[in-house]
């Protein structure tokens, strides 16, 4: 099926009275490139392309784009996909520029941001925004991001499920801000994108990744930076290669 045939698929059943769309074919043979769909018998996350959950409309990629990162926040907000859902108070979608050229993406919102609705406000994103500036970056120059929207019961580790089940909201947020580096924090930021399970000492050495043709950059998540202080040196060595790195690609200029 072409993805003009789905489309029109899809809007035949919003017609219809249709609110959402359960995945669980969660596999079909649609390939999409430069918004031409052909048929193809490798496998395709269908749930990358279409968000479909109780009290959120069926989203196409094309309605993505014209949606842009705001509307699209307005549309997540009720979001029932997890079961993180349920002890949420606010989902944390990200923060700054859609035209950032830098992308930071970390674990998921803490107690502080579950609160706020804003991604590290606590202790950490303190923290965060002194590593930033220790590189010559201010928070609002960089779109900050997280791998899941709500906050984990007491700050444990998301589930497989759960990663799953967010990713395509922070794939559409890539997408949309085409940003020309990302940095992950932290371990389960660089896993559920590099799909890499190798201590972050042994990653960190082999950086930096690509990510969809953006490059990738790795090192702690602020929160471990807080709990073992010895950490920071390398925290630090990782920074000032991605300072390095800015720099070289005209990203950011020299101080
Ligand atoms: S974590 Fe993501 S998928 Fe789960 S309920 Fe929140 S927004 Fe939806």
């Amino acid at each position: 099926m072409s993805l003009r045939s789905f489309k029109q698929y899809i809007e035949l059943l919003q017609l219809s009275g249709l609110s959402y769309l359960v995945t669980d074919f969660n596999k079909i043979n649609i390939k999409v490139e430069k918004n031409k769909a052909e048929i193809e018998d490798d496998n395709y996350e269908l749930s990358d392309h279409i968000v479909c959950s109780p009290n959120t409309d069926v989203i196409t990629d094309e309605k993505f784009d014209e949606l842009g990162l705001y509307k699209l926040k307005d549309k997540i907000q009720d979001c029932q996909k997890c079961g993180l859902a349920k002890s949420r108070l606010k989902l944390v979608y990200g923060e700054g520029p859609q035209t950032a050229k830098i992308m930071i993406i970390s674990e998921g919102p803490g107690a502080e941001e579950n609160i706020t609705g804003r991604p590290f406000v606590g202790e950490a994103g303190k923290l965060l925004t002194n590593m930033l500036a220790a590189i010559n970056l201010q928070r609002s120059e960089v779109y900050i991001a997280n791998i899941v929207k709500c906050r984990p019961p007491k700050n444990r580790t998301p589930q497989q499920n759960e990663i799953d089940a967010c990713m395509p909201y922070l794939q559409q947020q890539i997408r949309i801000i085409q940003p020309q580096v990302i940095l992950l924090l932290g371990k389960t930021a660089i896993i559920s994108m590099l799909k890499n399970t190798h201590p972050i000492d042994t990653v960190r050495d082999a950086q930096p990744f690509i990510y969809q043709n953006i490059p990738v950059w790795v090192t702690y998540h602020p929160a471990a930076l807080l709990r073992d202080k010895s950490l920071k040196r390398k925290a630090w060595a990782d920074l000032q290669k991605f300072r390095d790195f800015l720099i070289e690609k005209g990203i950011k200029e020299a101080l």
